[in-house]
């Protein structure tokens, strides 16, 4: 249990995120699986988690952002790491040096990064050309300090991100027409994946999946033939027709609840328990938190926890959600503020300053806060604040 001078304890489990991931793959027998960790893993830390990930065989990994791929790259000797939200202008040679591979989504990304590729291509008074793309941190070295356009040669590997649906990034029916007008404009990229994101993924008889299916499989067409990426944790479970070589999960890994209305079919990744600081006797009548939005009916006890919003614990829960003590809820009452959350124990007498209520867990998941709070498991998780102890479990 938590330590003992802790306010509140953060508890996740990385043998759960393994048998996630590894109950995914057996999901997903035709094509390999991912782990996404970008938002810091969805908030449960994306060093212990990818590191975790990598031991149990893990090796392809998306991230959103730049920074997001080089915090990890030195826990992944080998793996891919995409980055899902595009290149930005001049991190190319950043990519380069450190293995990472970019996700395409726009004619200016292929452009770019197709003048990459000619700038690292041989030139006659520099050695032989070396066909295929390379691996270029094969046998697993890290990129290290050497210039960029020394480390490999030819292509650099890149994914190309299609869009079939969600207008956000990815290349649009005009990008693609352009491309299949003028297929030289790929020269030299060496596709790695051809991927689209599921829109609806989580309703599994949206017929938007089969459109998006179906637009993406057209866009392939269109391309030189390369390896899929389409399902997300959701995709996985809409069968066959939605596997690919590669499948993208995040949210299933940390226990999110992949096919919402059904029991969820994955482990429960995070607990956190929250300390007692005080608890008081108010009479019927007492208001209690700001604006004295809750009034006692009856004499109450209050217990008064170390959780606010600024934990991630959302305003919207205010008279909402309730705590566990004992295995039994523990409504809250009255308005959360920054750092603190009232509870009504009057029914638990055992519950005395110095006690924990555990406010996520295996029977207070992601997905009931969030439904409490108005959202959804990924928003609870990737909210979740800096300010606890975290203990990372390994068995
Ligand atoms: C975040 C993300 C994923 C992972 O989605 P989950 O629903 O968390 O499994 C996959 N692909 C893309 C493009 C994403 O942005």
């Amino acid at each position: 249990m938590p330590a003992d001078t802790a306010h509140a304890v953060l508890d996740i489990d990385l043998a759960a995120v393994v048998a996630n991931w590894r109950s995914l793959a057996a999901r997903h027998p035709s094509g390999r699986v991912a782990g996404v960790i970008k938002a810091d893993a969805y908030g449960l830390g994306a060093r212990p988690v990818a590191a975790a990930l990598y031991e149990a065989g893990c090796r392809h990994f998306f991230v959103a952002y730049l920074e997001e791929a080089l915090e990890v790259r030195d826990l992944l000797p080998g793996a891919m790491i995409a980055v899902l939200n595009g290149p930005i202008p001049g991190t190319e040679a950043t990519y380069v040096a450190n293995d990472l591979t970019p996700v395409l989504c726009s004619l200016d990304d292929i452009d770019r990064w197709r003048r990459v590729a000619a700038e690292r291509a041989p030139s006659p008074r520099h050695g032989r050309a070396c066909p295929g793309h390379p691996r270029v941190n094969g046998g697993g070295r890290m990129a290290g300090t050497r210039p960029a356009m020394t480390r490999g040669r030819g292509p650099h590997p890149a994914i190309l991100h299609v869009d079939t649906g969600m207008s956000r990034l990815g290349l649009d029916a005009e990008a693609m027409a352009a491309l299949a007008a003028d297929p030289g404009r790929l020269n030299g990229v060496a596709i790695r994946y051809v991927m689209s994101h599921l829109i609806a993924s989580e309703v599994a008889d949206d017929p938007l999946n089969q459109l998006q299916r179906r637009r993406l499989a057209e866009a392939r067409a269109m391309l030189p033939p390369a390896p899929l990426s389409l399902a997300n944790s959701s995709g996985i479970f809409l069968g066959s027709e939605f596997a690919s070589d590669l499948a993208r999960p995040g949210a299933a890994l940390y226990g999110i609840n992949p096919t919402p209305g059904w029991p969820n079919p994955m482990q429960s990744v995070v607990r956190l328990h929250v300390r007692v600081l005080a608890v008081r006797q108010v009479p019927a009548g007492a208001t209690v938190g700001y604006n004295a939005t809750w009034t006692a009916a009856r004499p109450t006890r209050i217990a008064t926890a170390a959780l606010g919003y600024a934990d991630g614990y959302h305003r919207s829960l205010s008279g909402r959600a309730s705590a566990c003590f004992d295995g039994t809820p523990v409504p809250l009452v009255g308005r959360i503020s920054m750092d603190l959350t009232t509870f009504d124990v009057t029914d638990h007498p055992a519950v005395q300053p110095g006690c924990w209520l555990e406010v996520l867990g295996p029977h207070l998941s992601p997905d009931d806060v969030a439904a409490a709070a108005g959202t959804n498991g990924y928003e609870v998780l990737t909210s979740l604040g800096r300010r606890f102890q975290r203990v990372y479990r390994t068995a």
